[in-house]
C-alpha cells in the first residue's frame, strides 16, 4: 500500500487541468479572468489527493508497543521481516485500520481483532507495495460460528464469510484461533481476504483479478490438477478446497502464508505460483522476488 499512487495522481492531474482549463477559457470569454478555473482545478486535484494526505497522516502515527509484541507473537512472517520490512507492515496495517470499518454483532469489536484483520491485510500486499485491498469493506465480527440466515449457531457451516460486495463475515473466535496455532493451513482471516482479490471481477473462479491475464490459463489447470489431488487426499490442503475453485485458491493461500515449508516440499509447482502472484517467498520473509 501506498501514500502517494501514481496513477491517482495522473486521473487526477488530468481531471483538474482540463476542468480548470476549460472554466478559465469560458472565464476569460466572460472578462472574469481565470481565477475560478484555477480555483476548481486546486479543488479537483485536492479532492483526489485527500486520500493520499490522510495516508500520510497516519503514517506519521507511532506504531503501538502492544501491537508489535502481537504481531511478534502471531505472525511468523513478521517476525523474520528486517527494519525496513517492518516498517512497511507496520504502515499497512495502520492504513487498513483506518480505512476500513468494523462492527460486531453481539461481541465486542477489541484492538486485537482488528489487528488481527489488518495482520492479514498487511501479510497479504506485502510482496506488491503498489497493490491495494481490492476495496473498501465492514469486518462484522460474531461471537462463533453462524448458519447460512446468519444467526449465530455453534452447529453452523460457517466461521467467516466474504461477499461480492458487502461485509466480510468473521468469527471472533475463529479470528484468534488462526493466529493462535500459526502452522496448520487455517486462517479465516487470510481464507476471506483472499476470496476479496477473487471477487474483483464480481465472479469468485478462482482466478484472482490482480493475476497477469497470460497466467490465467495455466493457473486454471495447476488448479484443476491439484484439486483432484485433494479429492484423491494427495494433497496438504484441506477437503473444502475441493468445494470449488474459489475454495481451492482461499485454501491455497491460507497453505501458502501458514505453512509454507510444508506446500513447497509436496506442492511445488502451486507454491512457484503462489510466490509469482504474490511476489514474495514466506519462508525467507521479504525476500520478493524479480
Ligand atoms: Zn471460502
Amino acid at each position: 500500500m501506498q501514500i502517494v499512487r501514481r496513477a491517482v495522481v495522473g486521473v487526477y492531474g488530468v481531471l483538474a487541468f482540463v476542468l480548470g482549463g476549460m472554466v478559465s477559457w469560458i472565464g476569460v470569454r466572460m472578462g472574469i479572468g481565470m481565477w475560478v478555473g484555477a480555483l476548481i482545478a486546486f479543488g479537483v486535484f485536492a479532492w483526489g489527493m485527500w486520500p493520499s494526505w490522510r495516508r500520510w497522516r497516519v503514517a506519521r502515527q507511532p506504531f503501538p508497543a502492544a501491537w508489535r509484541l502481537w504481531l511478534e507473537a502471531h505472525v511468523p512472517f513478521y517476525r523474520g521481516l528486517d527494519a525496513v520490512g517492518r516498517r512497511r507492515f507496520e504502515r499497512d496495517v495502520q492504513f487498513f485500520l483506518d480505512e476500513q470499518r468494523f462492527e460486531g454483532v453481539g461481541v465486542e469489536v477489541t484492538e486485537t481483532l482488528r489487528l488481527a484483520v489488518a495482520a492479514g491485510a498487511a501479510l497479504l500486499l506485502h510482496g506488491r507495495p503498489n497493490w491495494e485491498l481490492p476495496a473498501r469493506r465492514t469486518f462484522l465480527f460474531y461471537a462463533g460460528r453462524f448458519n447460512e440466515d446468519y444467526d449465530e449457531d455453534a452447529l453452523g457451516d460457517y466461521e467467516g464469510m466474504a461477499h461480492a460486495q458487502g461485509p466480510v463475515i468473521l468469527s471472533a473466535k475463529a479470528v484468534e484461533m488462526g493466529w493462535a496455532v500459526p502452522h496448520d493451513g487455517d486462517n479465516v482471516v487470510l481464507h476471506e481476504l483472499a476470496h476479496l482479490f477473487d471477487f474483483e471481477n464480481l465472479d469468485a473462479d478462482g482466478i484472482p483479478t490482480l493475476l497477469n491475464p497470460a497466467s490465467a490459463e495455466a493457473w486454471r489447470r495447476l488448479m484443476r490438477a491439484e484439486m483432484v489431488k485433494v479429492r484423491q487426499g494427495r494433497s496438504v490442503l484441506r477437503r473444502y478446497a475441493a468445494t470449488s475453485a474459489a475454495e481451492f485458491f482461499a485454501v491455497a493461500v491460507e497453505n501458502f502464508f501458514e505453512r509454507p515449508e510444508l506446500l513447497a516440499h509436496r506442492h511445488p509447482e502451486l507454491f512457484e505460483a503462489l510466490c509469482a502472484f504474490f511476489n514474495l517467498d514466506p519462508r525467507s520473509s521479504g525476500q520478493t522476488q524479480g
